[in-house]
């Protein structure tokens, strides 16, 4: 099984012609990595954008960074699995902990993943402890009650993705020590029996191969070094040679 590493682009880059430098860089510098399945999140507009294009190309996937859990109907500003789908969109980001932080309830998240099984895409649930519970060491309850109540009545976990990203992590360069991230995996394996588990939060060139070599994950969920192709590819290339 190759690693998997899905780059989340948030909203960045700010316009259209940034957005396709930093694809093509990407694509040229990876298009001969076979050892690795790299997947890019980029905006909703980007998205339709890339896969009109590039859907063919096989050398990158895409993914969408959320979704709506409605096929269709009134619910303006969604976008619903159903579209995603048929635009040739293979993965979609759910659960983020940034959109927890705006609001997303365990509730909605369940619903999200649900659709999105339904729509045979594959959800990339993430989930972590933010930097308080960690302290308190709560690290394995909260997330034991994160899986609980977002994969309520979630049957079929064939294609579920689970990214383990500590909230205190994501953002700060202060990387989980993968020594301490493979406790948390193996954890979670328990739990998660087929699931591909991710790792995510301040991953760099530096550290990637460690999380897959030496921390056991499937691959990385990586934002900020997604920015920068030189980084990204540098990245991706370290990761190859595990
Ligand atoms: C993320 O956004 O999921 C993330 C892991 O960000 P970063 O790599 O910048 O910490």
């Amino acid at each position: 099984m190759k690693p998997l590493i899905v780059a989340n682009w948030k909203m960045n880059p700010q316009t259209l012609a940034e957005a396709n430098r930093l694809f093509n860089s990407v694509k040229n510098g990876v298009k001969n990595i076979k050892k690795v399945e790299v997947v890019i999140c980029p905006p909703f507009l980007y998205l339709f954008d890339f896969l009109s294009r590039w859907i063919k190309s096989q050398i990158l996937k895409l993914g969408a960074q959320d979704c709506f859990w409605e096929e269709k109907g009134a619910f303006t500003g969604e976008v619903s699995p159903t579209m995603l789908k048929d635009l040739g969109c293979k993965y979609v980001i759910i659960g983020h902990s940034e959109r927890r932080a705006l609001g997303e309830t365990n509730e909605m998240i369940n619903k999200k993943i649900r659709a999105v099984l339904k729509a045979n895409l594959k959800p990339i649930l993430c989930i972590g402890e933010t930097e308080k519970e960690r302290k308190e060491e709560e690290t394995k309850k909260v997330l034991k009650n994160q899986l609980e109540k977002d994969l309520t009545e979630v049957r079929i976990l064939s294609n579920l993705i689970v990214a383990y990203e500590p909230v205190w992590a994501i953002g700060t360069g202060n990387f989980c020590p993968p020594k301490e991230a493979k406790k948390v995996f193996l954890f979670l394996r328990k739990i998660l029996k087929n699931s591909l588990i991710l790792y995510g939060g301040s991953v760099n060139s530096q550290n990637a191969a460690d999380y897959v070599k030496k921390a056991d994950f499937q691959g990385l969920l990586v934002g900020g070094a997604s920015l920068d192709p030189k980084e990204f590819i540098r990245l991706v290339t370290n990761v190859a040679k595990t």
